[in-house]
């Protein structure tokens, strides 16, 4: 059978069709709760669930650092959609505007600029907005010309593949200048994301220097740039005082109360005057709701999340539901009215799982249950062997924070084969050393290629990455 205009294979219409717009942790997990409790629905084709993604994976984000430095390989941050999905059609594209009132959205893929169709209309019954957030970049000079985010798998290995290529380029330079300039890397927001990419990487790439006959560990200036008077707010004052002290005691210059002005030309200067010429400005300042959502006609908060009911459905508009990070969800947790759940993976995946009986309790015509879940507390790495925790108000520094970083993590990686692939790889890196290649090259597959068919042909070798590579 040919697919239809959504991807899928084409029958009668079901009689619920649920819409997932986003593959992620509630995405994801909506979806597989979805799929678990409408199973005998889902086989005799009276309900569907469309999952709409631009990825066909979902990516364990807390596992991006140990990515960074080599611990986890990527494709196991990483867990594969169809399989885990494997009774929803998984349709790869981005949702691009939806029409509530109609009930559809519309879909662009992959194809839809090869075949000059267009984007394509997904008619549903119970819509799931779920495309979590993007980067917050503000208007800093030179920053979308040499920023780089730290959200995704893709970035992560780049940027491991970069740290390691800036070692090689400062190795192989005459010019001090350059060398400098490769040697240091600026991190631009203190939270848990900035501050575990920035530990993992320093600490696997003051391993790494090891390797290198001319670079010694002291050659390397890490900078990390914080806005506000302290990091990791997520683990508690007293932890990330600690975090603070532990990141200065390995040499990193920790700048509270200061923020980014510019970094053009490959110079990051700072609100407290000085100035850092770097070929490495990372930006993990905050997260801001997906784009996607200014476009949906729903009700907004000021903050661009949408606005839902502790139910989870999006407030004063029936079929439609959303939670983590796109969502502002009241949190009945906190003592004080108005707050709403923060925007991390401990609430998106317990939100998903109401979520999910919440659109069949809709569907069926049974009475909703409330989101409430009081926030345990967050553990971070701080490279190899070092972490803090505070968990259910308990704090631990250290290789105990470390370890609970590490039991945690693979207690909630989801997947079985997953998390068996995680620890046979910790397993192996305790065992050998550490990996310290760059695959930089892995991001321009036929620039070889293209080299020698240059040569072949007489013309000029190609440096870089060959047009329409990529
Ligand atoms: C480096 C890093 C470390 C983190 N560590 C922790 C941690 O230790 N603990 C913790 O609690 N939280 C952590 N977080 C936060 C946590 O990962 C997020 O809060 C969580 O992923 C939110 O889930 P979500 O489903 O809302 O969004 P996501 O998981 O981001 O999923 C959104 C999905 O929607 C897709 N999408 C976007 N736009 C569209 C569109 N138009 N159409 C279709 N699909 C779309 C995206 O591609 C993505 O697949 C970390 C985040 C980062 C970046």
């Amino acid at each position: 059978m040919a697919p239809d205009s959504r991807g899928t294979t084409p029958r009668t219409r079901p009689s619920a069709r649920i819409l997932v717009v986003g593959g992620g942790y509630v995405g994801m997990y909506t979806a597989l709760r979805l799929q678990r409790k409408l199973k005998q629905r889902l086989r005799s084709g009276d309900a569907e669930i469309v999952v709409v993604t631009p990825e066909p994976y979902m990516t364990y984000q807390p596992f991006l650092p140990e990515a960074a430095a080599g611990s986890i390989s990527p494709r196991h941050v990483v867990v594969p959609l169809r399989r885990v999905l494997n009774r929803c059609a998984i349709v790869i594209g981005e949702v691009g505007h939806i029409d509530h009132a109609e009930r559809t959205a519309s879909v662009t893929t992959l194809a839809t600029g090869e075949d000059g169709a267009g984007a394509r209309e997904v008619d549903y019954d119970e819509i799931v907005i779920a495309p979590g957030s993007v980067s917050r970049t503000l208007p800093v000079p030179g920053l979308a010309d040499f920023g780089i985010g730290f959200k995704t798998v893709e970035e992560a290995i780049g940027l491991r593949n970069h740290v390691i290529e800036q070692m090689d380029i400062a190795s192989a330079t005459r010019d001090p200048a350059i060398r400098d300039a490769a040697l240091t890397f600026v991190f631009v927001g203190g939270g848990y994301a900035g501050v575990e990419a920035l530990a993992e990487l320093e600490d696997m790439a003051r391993y790494t220097a090891r390797y290198y006959h001319n670079i010694k560990p002291a050659d390397l200036r890490w900078i990390l740039v914080e806005a506000s008077g302290r990091i990791l707010p997520e683990v508690g004052e007293a932890m990330g005082a600690y975090a603070l002290g532990e990141l200065r005691g390995r040499n990193i210059d920790v700048r509270l109360d200061t923020r980014l002005d510019t970094c053009e030309d490959r110079v990051a200067v700072l609100s407290d005057g000085s100035r850092f010429p770097t070929r490495t400005l990372v930006w993990t300042a905050g997260v801001r709701p997906a784009p996607l959502l200014a476009a949906a006609g729903l009700p907004l908060t000021e903050r661009g999340r949408l606005r839902c009911a502790a139910t989870l459905g999006v407030e004063g508009v029936p079929h439609a539901w959303a939670a983590g990070d796109a969502a502002a969800v009241p949190d009945l947790t906190a003592a004080e009215p108005g707050r709403e759940t923060a925007p991390n993976a401990q609430h998106a995946v317990r939100q998903a799982k109401v979520l999910a009986d919440n659109v069949l309790a809709a569907i069926e015509g049974r009475p909703l249950r409330e989101y409430r879940h009081a926030y345990a507390g967050s553990v971070a790495s701080l490279g190899l062997h070092k972490g803090v925790a505070h968990v259910y108000g308990r704090r631990l520094k250290g290789y105990p924070a470390w370890l609970m970083h590490r039991a945690y993590h693979l207690s909630r990686v989801p997947t079985f084969n997953r998390k068996a692939r995680v620890l046979a790889e910790w397993t192996l890196a305790g065992l050998f050393k550490r990996e310290i290649v760059s695959l930089g090259s892995l991001e321009h597959p036929r620039a070889e290629f293209a080299r020698a068919a240059g040569d072949g042909a007489g013309g000029t070798p190609s440096p870089g990455a060959p047009p329409g590579d990529g």
